[in-house]
């Protein structure tokens, strides 16, 4: 269990991100759920619940997400889940309990570029942005291949572009981290297939996304797509599989995935 000298409650993201940077032992709290895994000593705790970050916000051409949201917020929310056919939704679902998932939050979660993370999975194959206090705005592509630095992410901007896309995973066993994990999403002919958990972080399909957008679908071109996805993409061994049954389960998916998406076409 980690241990807390003092809590602080800023009441400005400029102070949460000052408190972060000037104190070397400070360390930023979300749901706390993958900090109580480990012992680290946090001389100076930072609380973000008095920013106004907690919750998921509708405009006319986006949805912002606080970083303080929960998993269970966005597994739950009717709005948002009427759009991108529920991926945030179905990329969630399977992650422990309903009692995890109402801890457990966005901001974290993405901030901590965690490889068998089922949300950034899915946040991929969206044109998804990530706040931060001090880095500002920026795609999260762009901000999963920076290389580490403090900062605080304050929110997710995900835009409303009315992309079809669907998600699957495979575990070993209910409440288990991920094997693997996929999301798919179509957009007027721009095609992208995103995989995760393998176990390095998650990245999109190149080629296979291309190859996506510019086919008419069949079951055949499926399956080529399928397997072009499993040939690109670089996948490693752990205690819960090998490379080899990794990139099999890659087919699999990524099948399974394209077929949601064409059949909502
Ligand atoms: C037992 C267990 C099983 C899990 N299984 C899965 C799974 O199957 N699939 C899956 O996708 N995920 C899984 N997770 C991960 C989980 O979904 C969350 O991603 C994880 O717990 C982090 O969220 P948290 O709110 O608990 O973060 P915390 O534990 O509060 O924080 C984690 C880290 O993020 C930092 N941090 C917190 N908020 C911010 C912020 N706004 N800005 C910058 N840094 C911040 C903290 O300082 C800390 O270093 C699992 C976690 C646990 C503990």
């Amino acid at each position: 269990m980690f241990t807390v000298g003092q809590l602080v409650q800023p009441d400005t993201v400029e102070e949460a991100y000052r408190i972060l940077t000037e104190k070397k032992d400070a360390a930023v709290l979300g749901g706390c759920a993958f900090l109580r895994m480990g012992s680290r000593a946090i001389g100076t705790a930072i609380d973000l619940s008095h920013l106004n970050l907690e919750g998921i916000t509708e405009h006319a051409d986006s949805f912002e997400i606080g970083a303080m949201t929960t998993f269970r917020m966005l597994e739950t929310d009717s709005v948002l889940n009427t759009f991108f056919d529920g991926l945030l939704a179905e990329a969630v679902k399977p992650i422990i309990g309903v009692q995890f998932r109402h801890a457990v939050t966005v901001g974290a979660t993405v901030f901590s570029k965690y490889g068998f993370s089922d949300l950034i999975t899915a946040l991929q194959a969206l044109d998804t942005e990530v706040e931060l206090a001090h880095g500002g705005r920026m795609a999260l592509e762009a901000f999963l291949n920076r290389p580490y630095e403090k900062d605080v992410l304050t929110r997710l901007w995900i835009r409303k572009d009315g992309r079809r896309a669907a998600y699957q995973s495979f575990r070993n066993s209910a409440s288990d981290f991920p094997i693997l994990t996929t999301a798919v999403s179509l957009l007027a002919g721009q095609g992208r297939i995103v995989v995760g958990a393998r176990p390095l972080k998650a990245a999109i399909a190149v080629q296979a996304s291309q190859e996506l957008g510019r086919m008419d679908l069949n079951s055949q071109r499926m399956d080529e797509i399928a397997a072009l996805a499993a040939g690109e993409m670089t996948f490693g061994a752990n205690m819960r599989g090998s490379a080899e049954y990794r990139r099999e389960l890659c087919k699999v998916l990524v099948k399974r995935a394209v077929t949601e998406v064409a059949a909502c076409k």
